[in-house]
């Protein structure tokens, strides 16, 4: 067996049982319609059109087979859209030829306009697919449909069923179809769990894709390889090794004018409940309650000033927590350490803190690092955006990088009590000043529970 199908199923293990595909006859070739939802928006300009580019210009994409469809409400051409993205593929630094190549993709999107919610719009929509595909494919219907909600999610339920109803691949020969969600997939427990059921009712586990983008980054994905395909750390990963794992996001800008959206948010929901959890082993072994001594939160000086933020808002800018894991591979045990950072953004890079003699004629001890950065070790190499992998996973119908709804009510689980008594005005964040580490609390905690910075 390969190291990388040995991973694979390592991941799979690990996350109970995710990878799965939507059905085993499913054809991997053959007539493939990417329909973009959304797609007059931020995100689709930004992320998925140029991320499609990008596997298109790889050949993960066969102008034979594939077709691309932007819906939204906006009345434009095809060309107006095919203009609005074009600008988004080409810059300064594009490669020669490039803008030959970007013409030759903007002609396999289609526009197609019509609101959310009424059938007449997804009948048209479906009017478009099936005439691609019964112009591509000599087995009418034997397709596949991938449904990208680049939404806010305030309509995924209705864009749902109108896809349920007008939109599915419905022929006996085989297909599939697949919807991507992005997040935020709620705003609590009991939201998130509803949008599930809402979603749920109508797809089946394996046809939902959610997105994380985080789960596609290439240090996530190399923390799988690392772990289970060299010897040394498969008896090392464990309680009586590793005392604590530390999971650092840190920004060094403010609300830049997106204060507004933040505060309906904060950090917790933003970023440690989704992101940064889906970096960590496996949320369903998570301790469900945070207790109050082991959690800090921030908001920096300044923040209030923003035009778009309410005067007396409570939302954390900053926040510490304290997660406790319990499974045997886990639980219990301290030790004296070394450090092993794995940094994940900006500048790729894995270092080893290690105590090493200082060089010299004493014998003296000096803390150095094994240190490997992508950006000096590769260089030339490119590596994929995040959403380049998992548009790529979704057609191949690889759910291991994705969020599975158990993940998703576990992590919700762990944060929404605290959430709850942020939005209530109960816990309050610290003041702390923008650039510095946090409110001085935070290292405190960290002190209490055995870390000490070095
Ligand atoms: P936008 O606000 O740009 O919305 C996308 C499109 O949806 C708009 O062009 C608009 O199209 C339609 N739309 C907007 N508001 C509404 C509404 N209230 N009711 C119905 N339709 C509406 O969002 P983004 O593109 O920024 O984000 C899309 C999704 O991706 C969201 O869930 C967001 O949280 C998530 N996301 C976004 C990121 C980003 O970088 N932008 C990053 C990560 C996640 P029209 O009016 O033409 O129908």
């Amino acid at each position: 067996m390969g190291s990388g199908q040995w991973i694979m199923e390592k991941r799979s293990s690990l996350r109970n049982d995710s990878f799965s595909r939507d059905n085993d006859n499913v054809p991997e070739t053959g007539c493939l319609s990417i329909i973009v939802l959304g797609a007059s928006g931020d995100l689709a300009k930004k992320k998925t059109f140029p991320a499609l580019f990008n596997l298109y210009r790889q050949g993960f994409l066969q102008s034979n087979e594939v077709h691309i469809f932007g819906y939204a409400r906006t009345k434009i051409s095809d060309d107006e859209l095919r203009n609005r993205i074009r600008g988004y593929l080409i810059n300064d630094k594009s490669a020669p030829g490039q803008s030959e190549q970007v013409s030759e993709f903007l002609q396999l999107i289609k526009y197609v306009s019509g609101s959310y919610d009424t059938e007449e719009g997804f009948q048209l929509l479906d009017k478009e697919i099936s005439a691609h595909e019964s112009s591509k494919n000599s087995l009418e219907g034997s397709s596949r449909r991938l449904f990208y909600f680049a939404l806010p999610p305030s309509v995924y339920p209705s864009v749902s069923r109108m896809i349920k109803k007008c939109c599915m691949n419905r022929s006996d020969l085989g297909g599939w179809t697949r919807i991507v969600v992005e997040k935020p997939f709620g705003k609590d427990l009991d939201s998130s769990e509803k949008l599930s059921a809402q979603i749920g009712e109508l797809f089946e586990e394996p046809q939902i894709y959610r997105i994380d983008h985080y789960l596609g980054k290439e240090l996530v994905q190399n923390l799988l390889v690392l772990r289970f395909a060299n010897r040394m750390f498969l008896p090392l990963w464990n309680r009586d090794n590793i005392d604590n794992v530390q999971i650092v996001f840190r920004e060094d800008f403010g609300t830049e004018g997106r204060g507004g959206y933040f505060d309906e948010y904060g950090i917790i929901r933003d970023i440690i409940q989704n992101h940064l959890l889906q970096v960590r082993e496996n949320n369903t072994d998570m301790k469900k309650v945070l207790c109050d001594e082991e959690v800090v939160l921030g908001q920096y000086d300044g923040y209030r000033d923003d035009p778009t933020v309410p005067d007396h808002s409570n939302t954390p800018t900053f926040a510490t927590a304290v997660l406790r894991i319990h499974n045997e591979r886990w639980e219990g045990k301290k030790q004296g350490r070394n450090e092993f950072v794995i940094r994940l953004q900006p500048s790729e890079a894995m270092y080893m803190k290690l105590t090493v003699k200082q060089p010299g004629l004493e014998m003296s001890t000096a803390q150095s690092e094994l240190d490997l950065s992508y950006r000096q070790r590769y260089q030339g190499v490119t590596i994929p955006e995040a959403y380049e992998r998992l548009i790529l996973d979704t057609i191949r119908g690889d759910q291991q990088h994705f969020v599975r709804r158990d993940e998703l009510k576990a992590a919700w689980e762990i944060f929404t009590p605290l959430l709850h008594r942020i939005d209530d005005g109960e816990m309050k964040p610290l003041p702390y000043k923008p650039g510095s580490r946090g409110p001085a609390e935070a290292d405190e905690l960290l002190s209490k529970v055995g870390y000490v910075q070095t």
